[in-house]
């Protein structure tokens, strides 16, 4: 599935992605100017004269958007341009009061880089970073609030971003969803961008090209503003397709600009692709250029955390697990902490599979966070260990579990209110033992006669008998030998 090629009619294609990630710094105020860059407020309550476009007025640079792409930029592995220079990009809308972006261009703050991505068969692959580069935000038109009129907010107008383009790197939707999905963690590690897909805070451009394996590079077209990581995936498969058919029905592939229609799952044309010669680009007069010294990026290097791919080797080499639940593990900052928190003095690839899968599949059906969870990593951690030195069975962990995540009481407390310890007394589980092959005669003498699944039936009866609590391998060394003697 990694490198899937798609079949046409004419054999396989190739699909070749690549993405521009735009992730808004977490900053208190905008790229150039003191007003607020927080999400919502009123509509235009977060605009100074600077955002608004009014002429004369001055940018002045925003430090901590550049430490922040500094940082982003080292948690990319990438070279850090101590040289680089703010441009203006020239086009007009509605939405762009001073009738040009401030942008970087030729000269960008942050160079090549690469970042490993996870996959689901459980390998990785490097995934090259061209750039990053800091702009500012556009405002936004309201369409749908005046039958007859538009409507313009300049919140956002001003606000930082970052601009993040990978190379042509990525083959398949898989790998460009796991790719969205490693830059948002390592932005969430940074705190550089809050990574929120759903408020805008991240959003994606999906480069898209099709080729015969081992051909020069397609044309492709790009697909704007995709929001989420499943709508990536989704508008990287119908894009393909829609090329691959074009193609073999002998057309050509314009380069342009593509919608992804979330609801009909088809993209279509919004306009035809704009060369950066249209921009005119030219530094900007007001901004000189933006020279760093050494001892400033040093600083920064100083305070990053330990970053998403660190975590998963550490987590594989010290807990001793598997690459798959490693990756999920740390694919979320609060995630990783959970576990870690949980794991302490217990079985790591048992806690490693309670967190993953029953912990993340209550909250799920509950529609809730972690951050949110009735069960706390110490009261999972304490569960884990009941389970280890064999007070409850994994079967009754599930029914304390459940109960745990209805009322945020301990696991012990619940294993002993409802009197849910494992019974490991051999006497005892030997005469429920006894009393079931007593009342199956005719179940004994199938199983004699080779139906050896009747084992199973034989543990669930057990079992059943013991209200769930009986050992299950005490039970399982028991039959067996009474069974080879009856
Ligand atoms: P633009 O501003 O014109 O979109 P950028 O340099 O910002 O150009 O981004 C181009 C993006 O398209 C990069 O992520 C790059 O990897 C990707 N890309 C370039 N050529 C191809 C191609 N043939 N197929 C798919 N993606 C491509
Ligand atoms: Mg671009």
């Amino acid at each position: 599935m990694a490198h899937a090629l798609l079949k046409g009619e004419t054999g396989d294609w190739e699909i070749v992605i690549g993405l521009e990630i735009h992730a808004q710094v977490l900053t208190k105020s905008k790229l150039f100017s003191g007003a607020s860059a927080d999400f919502g407020g009123a509509p235009n309550a977060h605009v100074s004269p600077v955002d608004a476009g009014m002429p004369g007025m001055l940018p002045v640079i925003n430090k901590k958007c550049v430490e922040s792409a500094v940082k982003t930029g080292l948690g990319l592995n990438a070279q850090i341009n101590k040289y680089s220079v703010f441009e203006r990009k020239n086009y007009f809308y509605p939405d762009l009061p001073q009738g040009y972006q401030i942008s970087q261009y030729a000269h960008p703050i942050v160079g090549n880089g690469e970042i490993e991505i996870d996959l689901a068969d459980g390998s990785s692959k490097i995934v090259g970073i061209e750039r990053l580069h800091l702009e500012q935000d556009a405002g936004k038109s309201l369409h749908d609030q005046h039958p007859t009129k538009s409507y313009l907010d300049l919140n956002r107008s001003g606000n930082p971003l970052m601009e993040i383009v990978s190379k042509p790197d990525m083959n398949s939707a898989e790998e460009a969803a796991a790719y969205v999905t490693k830059i948002r963690a390592i932005l969430r590690y940074l705190g550089t961008c809050d990574g929120n897909m759903d408020e805008g805070s991240m959003r994606c451009d999906v480069n898209v090209s099709v080729r015969k394996p081992g051909a020069a590079l397609g044309t492709r077209c790009e697909i704007k503003n995709v929001n989420s990581i499943r709508f990536v995936a989704q508008a990287i498969e119908c894009e393909a397709k829609r090329q691959i058919e074009v193609i073999e029905g002998g057309d050509k592939i314009v380069q342009e600009t593509r919608l992804f229609d979330t609801k009909a799952g088809t993209t279509r044309a919004m306009r035809s692709k704009e060369e950066a010669h249209d921009y005119r680009y030219f530094p900007d007069p007001d901004l000189l250029p933006l020279k760093l010294e050494q001892d400033f990026i040093d600083a920064i290097k100083k305070t990053l955390p330990e970053l998403p791919d660190a975590k998963k080797y550490r987590f594989m080499k010290d807990y001793g697990l598997s690459v798959a639940d490693a990756s999920t593990l740390i694919s979320e900052k609060s995630r990783a902490d959970y576990f870690e928190a949980a794991v302490k003095g217990n079985d790591a690839k048992l806690t490693a599979n309670w967190v993953l899968t029953e912990l993340l599949g209550a909250l799920n059906r509950a529609e809730k966070d972690l951050g949110d969870s009735p069960v706390s990593a110490t009261q999972l951690g304490g569960l884990v260990a009941l389970i280890s030195d064999n007070t409850i069975s994994g079967r009754i962990a599930k029914e304390v579990f459940a109960e745990m995540f209805a009322t945020g009481k301990n696991a012990a407390a619940i294993v002993e209110e409802k009197g849910l310890r494992q019974v490991s007394d051999t006497g005892a589980i030997e005469k429920i033992v006894d009393d079931v092959l007593k009342n199956n005669p005719d179940k004994i003498a199938e199983y004699k006669s080779g139906k050896d699944k009747l084992f199973g039936f034989f543990v669930g009866q057990v079992l059943k008998q013991s209200g769930g609590k009986a050992n299950p391998g005490m039970v399982n060394e028991l039959l067996k030998s009474k069974l080879d003697k009856a």
